[in-house]
C-alpha cells in the first residue's frame, strides 16, 4: 500500500523547466505569486464543493493561505485548506501539462532566452516556477472530503522525475515546501515576502497570512474581492496585478471596464481585454475565460457559458448578488436571470469595445490583430448586438492596405451616386487584389472591400446591410454602377461594345461552354481582362465553393 514510487515527468515538462529555470531566472519572486494563485483558486473549488456539501469544511470553515520560512532549514513553506489533491489529481496536475495549446507551444520556441522568456510568460508555468529558487519541493496534499490517511506526498529535484507516496494527513488542503536553492535564501527574510506578496498578490480573495518563528500570524494581503471594492478605491496596478491572476497570464491587460449593475438582477462585471492572442483561442474546449460568482463564492469558470464564442478572449470575473447560491452548474445556465446577466455583460464588452475603438485607435488594431477573426464570427451568431459587432469590424480595402476600414468609414465616403458596400472575398490579399471583377471599380474610383479571412464568407452571409446601405459582392449577380458617374469610366462603357453587337458572339461562347456555364453576357465590369466568372445573385460565391471543395464538401 504504502509504497514510494517515483515517476518521470512528461517530456515538456523536462523542457519547461530546464527552459524556465534558466529565462526566468530575473522574474524569480513569481512564484510566489503563483502558489498563491493556485492556493485560492484552491479555496474557490473547496467553496464551491461546500454548497453541496458542507461537511467538507471539516472544522476549518475559513479559508486561508499561511506562509512561514525556516531559515536554519533553508525552507518557505506554503499552506492552504482549500480543495485539495487526491493522488490521481496530484499525477494529472503536478508533472504533466494538460494545457490545451502546449505542442503549438513548443513548436514556437526559439532558443532566445530572451524572446523565449516572453513566450514563457505567456503560456503561463504556474506550480514549476517553484524550481527557480527551490532545488527540491516537496508537496503534501490531502483532498477535502477524504479521511486522513489518504494524503499524498510528491517530492522533486525538477530534474525528471517525482516521487509519490501515501501519507497522512491531518488537515485537509495542500502544503508545499520549498528547499531553497543556495543563494535563494532573501526569500527566507519576512521583509522580502511580505513585499513580493503585495505586490502580487495583494487582490487575493482570501487572508495571506505570515507566520513567523514565534507562531505569530499576520495578515499580509487585503483580503477582499477586488471586483467588489469600489472602483475609484483601486489602482490601475491593482486592475492589472488582478488580471494576471484571473487572465493566467504575465502581460498587462490592454482594457478593462468595471461595473456594478443594478436592476432586476444586481451584478458586478470586471471584463478585460488581453494584450495578446492565448494560445488556446483557438481550441474549442478552452476554459479559462470569465469566472462566474455568486456573492463572492465562486461558481464557475467556462467562457462558453458566461460569454459567446466570439467573445471568448475577454477575461474577467462576474458576480452576481442575487442568485440562488446552491444552484448547479447545470441548472444555473438554463435559468432566465443568467440569460440576463450574460446579456448584459455582452453589453459591457462592446461597451469596452466601442470606447477602445472610438478613443484609442492604437489599440484597438491591437484587438482587431489578435481577435478579429474571432469577433467576426459574432456577425452571424449574436443577432441581437450584430450590427454593433459589424460596426467594429475592420477591413483591408482597395483604399487601405491596413485593416482599418470600417463600414461607417466606407459608407462615409461612397461616391456619388453608389449605393451599396462593395466586397471581394478571395484567399489572399494579393488574389483579392487582382480580380478582374475590380476593374470597373477601379476605374470608377469605386472603393471596394477587401475580404481574405476565412471568416468573411461566413460574415458576409449574415450582413446583408449595414447603416441602410446594403452589402454586395462584386463577383455576384447584375451590376449596375452607371449612377456613379466617371470620365474615365464613361469612355470605356462607350467603347465596350454594345450587347446587340456582340449577339453572335456571345451565342457561339454559350454554346461552346454551354455544360459549364448557366449563361453568357456583355458587362460592363470589366475594362482590361477580355472576360470573367460572375455568381447569380443568391448562388455561392465562387471563393466559397472553391474553400468548401478543398474541404472535400
Ligand atoms: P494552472 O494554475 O494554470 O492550472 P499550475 O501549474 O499553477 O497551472 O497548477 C496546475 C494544477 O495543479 C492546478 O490547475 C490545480 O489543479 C493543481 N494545483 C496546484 N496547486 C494546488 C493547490 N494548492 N491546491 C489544489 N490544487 C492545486
Ligand atoms: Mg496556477
Amino acid at each position: 500500500e504504502n509504497v514510494k514510487e517515483t515517476l518521470g515527468f512528461q517530456a515538456e515538462v523536462k523542457q519547461l523547466l530546464h527552459l524556465m529555470i534558466h529565462s526566468l531566472y530575473s522574474h524569480k519572486e513569481i512564484f510566489v505569486r503563483e502558489l498563491c494563485s493556485n492556493a485560492a483558486d484552491a479555496a474557490d473549488k473547496l467553496r464551491f464543493e461546500a454548497l453541496n456539501d458542507g461537511a467538507l469544511y471539516e472544522d476549518q470553515p475559513e479559508l486561508k493561505i499561511w506562509i512561514s520560512a525556516d531559515k536554519e532549514a533553508k525552507t518557505l513553506t506554503i499552506r492552504d485548506n482549500g480543495i485539495g489533491m487526491n493522488r490521481q489529481e496530484v499525477i494529472e496536475h503536478i508533472g504533466t501539462i494538460a494545457k490545451s495549446g502546449t505542442k503549438e507551444f513548443f513548436g514556437k520556441l526559439t532558443g532566445d532566452q530572451q524572446k523565449d522568456a516572453q513566450l514563457i510568460g505567456q503560456f503561463g508555468v504556474g506550480f514549476y516556477s517553484s524550481f527557480i529558487v527551490a532545488d527540491k519541493v516537496t508537496l503534501t496534499t490531502r483532498r477535502a472530503g477524504l479521511t486522513q490517511e489518504h494524503g499524498v506526498r510528491w517530492e522533486s529535484e525538477g530534474s525528471g522525475e517525482y516521487s509519490l507516496e501515501t501519507v497522512d494527513k491531518d488537515s485537509r488542503g495542500t502544503e508545499i515546501v520549498l528547499h531553497m536553492k543556495e543563494g535563494e535564501t532573501e526569500f527566507l527574510e519576512e521583509w522580502r515576502i511580505k513585499a513580493v506578496i503585495r505586490q502580487y498578490s495583494d487582490h487575493i480573495a482570501i487572508p495571506i497570512v505570515f507566520v513567523n518563528d514565534k507562531g505569530e500570524e499576520e495578515t499580509v494581503n487585503k483580503a477582499n474581492a477586488l471586483w467588489a471594492r469600489s472602483k475609484n478605491d483601486i489602482t490601475e496596478e491593482e486592475y492589472k496585478a488582478f488580471y494576471q491572476h484571473v487572465g493566467h497570464d504575465y502581460e498587462d491587460p490592454l482594457a478593462w471596464i468595471h461595473a456594478r449593475v443594478e436592476g432586476r438582477q444586481d451584478y458586478t462585471v470586471l471584463l478585460y481585454v488581453p494584450a495578446h492572442a492565448p494560445f488556446d483561442l483557438w481550441d474549442r474546449e478552452a476554459k479559462t475565460g470569465v469566472k462566474l460568482y455568486v456573492k463572492r463564492v465562486f461558481i464557475m469558470e467556462d467562457a462558453r457559458k458566461l460569454m459567446p464564442a466570439y467573445l471568448r478572449f475577454m477575461r474577467g470575473v462576474i458576480d452576481a448578488a442575487d442568485l440562488p447560491l446552491n444552484v448547479s452548474r447545470e441548472i444555473l445556465q438554463q435559468t432566465k436571470d443568467m440569460e440576463m446577466i450574460r446579456a448584459g455583460c455582452v453589453k459591457k464588452a462592446l461597451d469596452l469595445l466601442d470606447d477602445l475603438a472610438e478613443n484609442r485607435r492604437d489599440d484597438y488594431a491591437k484587438v482587431w490583430e489578435n481577435f478579429g477573426e474571432v469577433l467576426k464570427e459574432g456577425v452571424g451568431e449574436d443577432h441581437a448586438n450584430k450590427d454593433r459587432i459589424a460596426g467594429l469590424c475592420r477591413f483591408r480595402s482597395t483604399a487601405s492596405d491596413e485593416p482599418t476600414v470600417s463600414l461607417a468609414d466606407y459608407i462615409g465616403r461612397m461616391k456619388e451616386g453608389q449605393d451599396k458596400v462593395y466586397y471581394v472575398t478571395a484567399d489572399s490579399l494579393a488574389a483579392a487584389k487582382s480580380s478582374p471583377h475590380l476593374e470597373i471599380f477601379r476605374k470608377k474610383g469605386i472603393e471596394v472591400l477587401l475580404l481574405t479571412d476565412r471568416v468573411d464568407e461566413w460574415l458576409v452571409s449574415h450582413l446583408f446591410e449595414f447603416d441602410g446601405k446594403s452589402l454586395a459582392s462584386v463577383a455576384k449577380g447584375d451590376l449596375d454602377l452607371s449612377a456613379v458617374k466617371s470620365e474615365a469610366a464613361d469612355q470605356a462603357e462607350e467603347e465596350a461594345p454594345k450587347a446587340e453587337e456582340a449577339k453572335a458572339l456571345v451565342e457561339r461562347i454559350q454554346e461552346a461552354l454551354k455544360d459549364e456555364v448557366k449563361e453568357v453576357r456583355v458587362s460592363s465590369r470589366l475594362v482590361d481582362s477580355p472576360a470573367c466568372l460572375v455568381a447569380g445573385e443568391h448562388d455561392m460565391s465562387g471563393h466559397l465553393a472553391r474553400m468548401l471543395k478543398a474541404m472535400g464538401q
